[in-house]
């Protein structure tokens, strides 16, 4: 005999509707739709991570306190290795936040649009969302915010520069979150490296601060899974005690620890995005009918007279791969661009300039 068993009737109530993330397997396309740094991993860092490789590297249980990496990173942050938590991935160490200080009753407030993870991790781990729309300029109305963490929210997100829109969240914005709220505020920094402006400086004043930092995209290790965050000692030892203990794999604390040390070769790398950031948006704008909002990261929100839905399809289907943002409330007919090398900007750009002449 054998046992009934219908497993859509045992998933957990409240996740039933999740779909599972996208991950665009489309082969021979120019990838701009991750925010991936687009130039090739530095041939010098990668020979001494090879230099650096033994036989532990793949036999051993990884260092769970990522003791080695946690230094470089302090040195790099000007703070302790106690204040310091890798993980893999940014996405991982969201998880971790809201198994730790979310869940149960707890709410979150996310100002929207943004890192959709943010919403989702929220979810898998039972925690409540509120969402505050951003204003028309995607300016974060921390005023507003405030008053609403006051009364009864747990955790506040802020991305700055935030993704999708590059907006930056000006630093006495966040200051007087962290000064009028008790809830436990994360700043996503992800994109820190083309901004370089950070709340890390101010660390000791904030016990409710998180700091999320990655090596996804300016130092171009997407596929290592290395995130870090930054906050006080008290934090840090509630968090340790729901880390997963072996969460970074070794090859990829080698792989951040050895990036972090030629960290020169990644700036010059920074700089290029970012002069093709500024080229390609002053491009976009001159686009009739686009409008492109300015960034201070490595990719650019834009808005097209024509449906997003068509632009992104016809991209596509010229072997090019960008983010459509139209069904998200706020960002109809939006799509996102990453940076990529120059002659991937030109391509796109043509190629865009082609489309929206073409369904005029
Ligand atoms: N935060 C933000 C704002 C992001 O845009 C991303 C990646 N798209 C992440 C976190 C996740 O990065 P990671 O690769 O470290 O998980």
């Amino acid at each position: 005999m054998s046992i009934q068993f219908d497993v859509r009737t045992r998933v957990r109530e409240d996740l039933r509707d999740l779909v599972p993330y996208d991950t665009h397997p489309y082969p021979n396309v120019i990838r701009m739709d991750l925010n991936e740094n687009p130039y090739p991993f530095p041939e010098a860092v990668c020979q001494e991570i090879i230099k650096k490789l033994n036989s532990d590297v793949f036999t051993r249980y990884p260092d769970p306190g990522a003791v080695e990496l946690r230094q470089a990173l302090a040195d790099y942050n000007g703070v302790a290795p106690d204040n310091l938590i890798a993980g893999n991935g940014s996405d991982e160490l969201i998880q971790l936040i809201y198994l730790t200080f979310g869940g149960n009753d707890r709410t979150v407030l996310i100002p929207v649009p943004t890192f959709s993870m943010f919403k989702i991790h929220a979810r898998i781990t039972g925690t409540g969302v509120e969402e505050m729309r951003t204003g028309e300029d995607f300016a974060v109305p921390v005023q507003k915010l405030v008053e609403r963490a006051r009364a009864g929210i747990d955790i506040v997100v802020l991305v700055s520069p935030n993704n999708p829109t590059g907006t930056v969240i000006p630093p006495e914005d966040i200051m007087y979150v962290l000064e009028n709220t008790s809830a436990l505020v994360i700043v996503d920094e992800a994109y820190f490296e083309f901004k370089r402006e950070t709340i890390v400086s101010h660390l000791n004043r904030y016990p409710n601060l998180i700091v999320l930092r990655t090596f996804s995209k300016a130092f171009g290790l997407a596929g290592m899974r290395v995130g870090y965050l930054i906050s006080n000692e008290s934090v840090i030892k509630e968090l340790n005690k729901i880390k997963q203990p072996f969460n970074v794999n070794s090859f990829s604390q080698l792989a951040a620890r050895t990036a972090l040390k030629y960290r020169q070769l990644f700036d010059e790398q920074i700089g290029m995005i970012i002069e093709e950031r500024e080229k390609l948006f002053m491009e976009l704008q001159g686009l009739s009918g686009v409008t492109a909002f300015p960034s201070q990261s490595n990719f650019i929100l834009f808005r097209t007279p024509v449906n997003s839905d068509k632009v992104y399809q016809e991209l596509l289907k010229g072997g090019i791969l960008i983010r459509n943002l139209g069904k998200v409330p706020g960002l109809e007919d939006c799509l996102r661009v990453t940076i990529g090398k120059k002659e991937e900007n030109a391509i796109f750009l043509e190629k865009l300039g082609v489309i929206l002449r073409d369904n005029k």
